[in-house]
């Protein structure tokens, strides 16, 4: 089955990793993407890149215009979201505005272009903090920052207006993203880096002078806070078979990817300190942050037989690599 399918947030993290992953499945891809967070290096030589924002209709119809005259869309996917939790906290209208306005314009315009299926990145912050030690699909969902709450309202816009105009979605819950394609070609690579995994790598390598643990009085064994963590390339695997899935079955489906098991920040400075010396300090808490997310992927088993294929040290060794290769280390 060969797709035609529009990533809008190509050229970020994880879209970009998909991008590379629906190319390497033999699928037509076409980005679109306003490289606020994103950046030309990262777009794949055999997708065609649109520079657009989903906030400006007018910009999105005329992309749909000049494509779905030559090829209507088979699926389009949704990555171009803000997601940093503390910063969330600090301009909630902003991820309001980017994150769920960006959602209504991108269906109101798949809507008029007759697109029926939808790929979505939700996040694991929508459970807000957990109710079972791991979560699954059906727990409560309670977000505690504005980052998951603009995601929960996505995920209700995208249900609603699924139904009523005969369309299907497939959300995906995120966990913690980490890694790089095994290539290295592209990865996890911005200025303000906030992500336990890349911060605590780049303190191991000297390109920080030493990292803060965000608290170490939380309701965990340890202290501070735990997280599922799933490779990227992991993920990006699970949304080539979730687009599939859609044009398949014409049928929705939302799944946690995760991986059933869960690390705190302490551990994963442990994991990091197999390699290098890290150099870090106990801080205060950060707003926003549950004590504990770790996913039940049974659902996503069972529905799309996806499983993570890489765990933890080779998250992390592949962080270690992709962050060697941009700063010249050996
Ligand atoms: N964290 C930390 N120090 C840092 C960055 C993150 O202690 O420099 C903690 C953070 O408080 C949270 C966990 O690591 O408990 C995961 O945070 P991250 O930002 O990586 O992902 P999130 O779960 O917020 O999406």
């Amino acid at each position: 089955m060969k797709l035609k399918v529009c990533v809008i947030g190509g050229a970020g993290y994880i879209g970009s990793h998909t991008v590379y992953e629906l190319i390497r499945d033999g699928h037509e891809v076409v980005i679109i993407d306003n490289l606020s967070t994103g950046s030309r290096d990262f777009i794949h030589k055999d997708a065609k890149f649109y520079f657009g924002d989903i906030t400006n209709k007018q910009e999105l119809k005329n992309i749909f215009n000049i494509e779905c005259s030559v090829k209507p869309f088979d699926v389009v996917m949704h990555f171009a979201a803000k997601l940093i939790v503390p910063e969330s906290v600090s301009i909630p209208l902003e991820y309001y505005y980017n994150n769920v306005e960006g959602v209504r314009i991108m269906l109101e315009v798949m809507k008029d272009f007759n697109i029926k299926n939808v790929v979505f990145s939700s996040t694991a912050a929508v459970y807000g903090e957990a109710i079972n030690p791991i979560c699954s699909e059906n727990d409560p969902t309670i977000p505690i920052n504005p980052y998951g709450e603009t995601k929960l309202a996505s995920e209700k816009l995208i249900k609603w207006v699924c139904q009523r105009y005969d369309m299907n979605y497939c959300i995906f819950r995120y966990f913690n993203v980490a890694g790089a394609i095994d290539t290295l070609e592209i990865g996890l690579n911005k200025d303000n880096l906030t992500h336990i995994i890349p911060i605590t790598v780049q303190t191991a390598l000297g390109i920080r002078d030493e990292m803060t643990i965000f608290g170490n009085d939380y309701d965990t064994p340890d202290g501070t806070c735990i997280r599922d963590y799933i490779h990227v390339s992991d993920l990006a695997d699970a949304h080539v078979l979730g687009a599939k899935y859609l044009v398949k079955n014409n049928k929705s489906l939302l799944v946690n990817l995760g991986s059933n098991k869960g690390y705190s920040v302490l551990e994963i400075i442990k994991e990091v300190e197999k390699f290098y010396p890290v150099n870090y300090k106990i801080g205060k808490r950060r707003a926003g942050d549950p004590a504990k997310l770790i996913a039940s992927n049974d659902k996503a088993k069972e529905i799309l037989g996806w499983l993570p294929k890489r765990n933890l040290e080779q998250i992390i060794k592949s962080d270690i690599e992709y962050r060697k290769k941009l700063n010249n280390l050996k």
